[in-house]
């Protein structure tokens, strides 16, 4: 089933100015993500994943490009519209277990504030999003007082509580040991079931496993998208397209011939 997009991005361009000069971290993404699916971004480290995700939950502004998330066009709202939205109907994780939590809040307290902000009076969820991560022990226990893959798993917990339409986690099961990894993409799972879109920043094999479809990310640029046994190149708004490195491998000149039949197009070295 295909659902209505969640979040859009069209021609998403990131360029960070640092005192070394410019990173294109991103180079025109042109990308949907379907309500009720979990997309999988892959790429190696610096290919602009979490420069991607930060753009997509609003916490980041793309340098030029379009972005709409929920309906609304989260690149051109100004910031206290944008934290609204940010609150109401998006959820991110993000990738060190502590720059998701409050050190002075209980997990408890946690999971009832991000209830709030997203409008709703109890965190009615909260009993049975701890048992299902397994953190349900850890309910007045303060940060410092859980492990690094407990403080993860009570990140994932305060980001999807409430239903979000959208949440983006980056590398959410990296610290996590097999079992709670597993566990926590169960829940991710049976949300995505409940209407939640998920994208999710992964180097872990199981996170892609349970994707519906997986987004490659290589330089700043979508290089290619696979989806069941299907995967396929993707061709930019310019009409680039990347080679994988042992296609490129063949073309040392970096020239290519390129001819165009009536159902394919050929592209040889000269
Ligand atoms: P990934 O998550 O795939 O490792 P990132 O989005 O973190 O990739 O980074 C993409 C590129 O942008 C890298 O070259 C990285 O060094 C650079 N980058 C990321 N964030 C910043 C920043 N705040 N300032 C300057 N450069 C950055
Ligand atoms: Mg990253």
């Amino acid at each position: 089933m295909r659902a209505e997009a969640a979040a859009t991005c069209l021609g998403v361009v990131k360029i960070y100015w640092t005192a070394t000069g410019e990173v294109h971290a991103l180079k025109g993404i042109d990308a949907d993500f379907l309500g009720g699916a979990v997309t999988g971004v892959v790429g190696p480290s610096g290919s602009g994943k979490s420069s991607l995700l930060r753009i997509l939950a609003g916490l980041d502004r793309p340098t030029a490009g379009r972005v709409r998330t929920g309906g609304v066009e989260i690149s051109g709202l100004g910031p206290r519209q944008l934290r609204r939205v940010r609150r109401r109907m998006l959820g991110y994780v993000f990738q060190r277990p502590a720059d998701n939590l409050i050190p002075y809040l209980t997990a408890e307290e946690h999971l009832r504030l991000a209830a709030r902000l997203r409008g709703h009076r109890r965190a009615e969820e909260a009993p049975e999003l701890m048992e299902a991560l397994g953190i349900a022990h850890r309910r007045h226990h303060l940060p410092r007082q859980l492990s690094g893959g407990e403080q993860q798993r009570l990140g994932f917990a305060q980001a999807v509580i409430g239903g979000p339409a959208l949440v983006v986690a980056d590398e959410p099961t990296a610290e996590l040991d097999s079992a709670s990894g597993a566990a926590l993409l169960e829940t991710v799972r049976e949300l995505a079931r409940r209407g939640t879109a998920f994208v999710v920043a992964t180097h872990d094999p199981a996170a892609v496993r349970i994707a519906d479809r997986t987004l490659y990310l290589r330089h700043g640029a979508l290089h290619a998208e696979e989806e069941g046994d299907r995967q396929l190149a993707v061709i930019d708004a310019s009409g680039r397209i990347q080679l994988p490195p042992r296609a490129l491998r063949m073309f040392p000149d970096r020239r290519a011939r390129i001819r165009i039949g009536d159902d394919d197009v050929r592209i040889t070295p000269p």
